[in-house]
């Protein structure tokens, strides 16, 4: 991912800046152009990435700054904050609620992966105990609802469209009273697509719009559109009250940098990224671990400051030996479930981490997360230990997962889940790999500094 490169490039610039023995305005400037340069070439719109470094120059006066000051503390935070002011316009127009009926109305560019993107919308939520349902009222594109009816039932997902009818507003209105009737808490309307921005398009998606009254609109944007984003985006929300974008392909060679541009142009909020094709590669989006990210600070600085505060010394060299290798073995997982079921200080530490809190121990569901991590652990000790200490995912064939489900008395759909799981905390993990890893005292002090 490109992204990965700005980061790079941005926090290189500012390297070079704390090497320099006097910040004055010249080593600022050289640092305030590196980093615009780098912006730019991420496709971040010129007028925005102008505004941003006029603003850091207003707020870090140099010339004010007592000596004694950490200017390189005070730019960076600058940098921080400007940059999380650009990514973070507030909070989506509307936040559905589950056990509430909310509709909620997709649009978007032919091929920006509005279709796949509704399917992964509606099943992040089914796996949260919603009660999602799909409706496809595209029916410009031949195959759209074929291709919503797939995913749908692959995802167990009630849906709604026809072969026969060529009114988009009739189905909307029909597949929305069904669901409402149904009792669904989330009413997905995909919408048309055309191949370029053209008022055909804008009128269907006024009139879908108008019969259906969505709660909230989402705008589906694919991160390499370039610098094409921001004027793309600017013509859908004129069109309809665009309350939240989703930005999609950032697994891609995408430059991301659109991202920023959409939500200048929308005024809303990135809610979600997609990942990759399959229906899980789909993430909550939260700015200031973004950030983060770009200044090379990796998403995981409150994780690291967790670990010089919990984690006895002792354990700390070994644990963090083994976060910056980024291989992530079955029998670490094992050793994490351990301290999560224990939730000693470790237990505490990983329970920060994205991939552990968030989806295999949601909020308010602490004794199934328990009673799975559990039935995980049952499994796992039917495993060899060839099998647990591999980093190599083709090991797991068939005939061994048979082996462990009949070794633990489970069903092979569970030992599938479980390894499912593994591959899921392996690829969090593996984001780790090469992570520089701070010193004690270090971490803390920037993260302080940066609000995170
Ligand atoms: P639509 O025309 O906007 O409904 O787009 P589709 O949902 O049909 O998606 C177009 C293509 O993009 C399909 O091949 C999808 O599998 C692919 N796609 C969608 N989202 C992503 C993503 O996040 N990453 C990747 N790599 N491909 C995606």
């Amino acid at each position: 991912m490109v992204l990965a490169q700005l980061g790079g490039s941005i926090s290189r610039a500012l390297q070079q800046m704390s090497n320099a023995t006097i910040i004055d305005e010249k080593v600022l400037s050289e640092c305030l152009n590196e980093i615009s340069r780098a912006l730019l070439q991420a496709d971040v719109q010129f007028k925005m990435v102008r505004d941003m470094q006029a603003n850091i120059k207003r707020i870090v006066n140099l010339d004010d700054l007592a000596a004694g000051h950490n200017k390189r503390r005070i730019i960076q935070q600058a940098i921080f904050n400007e940059l999380c002011k650009m990514l973070d316009p507030g909070k989506p127009s509307f936040i559905p609620k589950k056990g509430k009926t909310s509709v909620i109305m997709f649009v978007g560019l032919q091929g920006s992966g509005k279709t796949t993107t509704c399917t992964k919308y509606a099943y992040y939520h089914q796996k949260k105990g919603w009660k999602p349902a799909l409706v496809c009222a595209d029916t410009f594109r031949a195959g759209a609802f074929d291709q919503l009816k797939q995913n749908a039932t692959k995802a167990k997902i009630p849906f709604y469209g026809s072969y026969t009818e060529s009114d988009p507003v009739k189905i909307a209105i029909e597949g929305v009273e069904r669901f409402k009737k149904e009792n669904c808490d989330l009413i997905i309307v995909d919408t048309s697509g055309r191949h370029k921005q053209e008022a055909a398009l804008f009128e269907e998606m006024r009139q879908v719009s108008e019969a259906t009254k969505p709660n909230l609109v989402i705008f589906v944007m694919d991160s390499s559109i370039g610098q094409a984003a921001f004027d793309q985006a600017q013509a859908f929300k004129q069109s309809v009250a665009v309350g939240a974008v989703i930005v999609t392909k950032m697994d891609g060679h995408a430059k991301g940098g659109g991202a920023l541009s959409a939500v200048a142009a929308t005024k809303s909020p990135v809610i979600f990224i997609g990942t990759g094709e399959h229906i899980d590669e789909f993430e909550v989006f939260d700015v200031k671990p973004f950030v983060s990210r770009l200044l090379g600070m990796g998403d995981w600085s409150g994780f690291m400051d967790k670990i010089h505060e919990v984690v006895p010394t002792d354990q700390q060299p070994e644990l963090l030996q083994k976060l910056s290798e980024g291989s992530f073995t079955l029998r670490l997982m094992y050793e994490q479930f351990q301290n999560i079921l224990k939730m000693g200080p470790i237990g505490q530490v990983f329970s920060m981490l994205p991939g552990f809190s968030a989806e295999l121990m949601p909020k308010g569901h602490e004794k199934e997360s328990q009673a799975k991590i559990k039935r995980y652990m049952t499994m796992m000790d039917s495993m060899t230990n060839a099998e647990l200490d591999s980093t190599n995912p083709k090991l797991m064939n068939e005939s061994r997962v048979i082996r462990i489900a009949r070794g633990s008395g489970r069903p092979v759909r569970d030992v599938m889940d479980m390894l499912e799981e593994y591959k899921r905390l392996a690829k969090i993990w593996s984001k780790m790999k090469g992570l520089k890893i701070p010193k004690k005292g270090e971490m803390s002090a920037l993260s302080r500094n940066m609000n995170v």
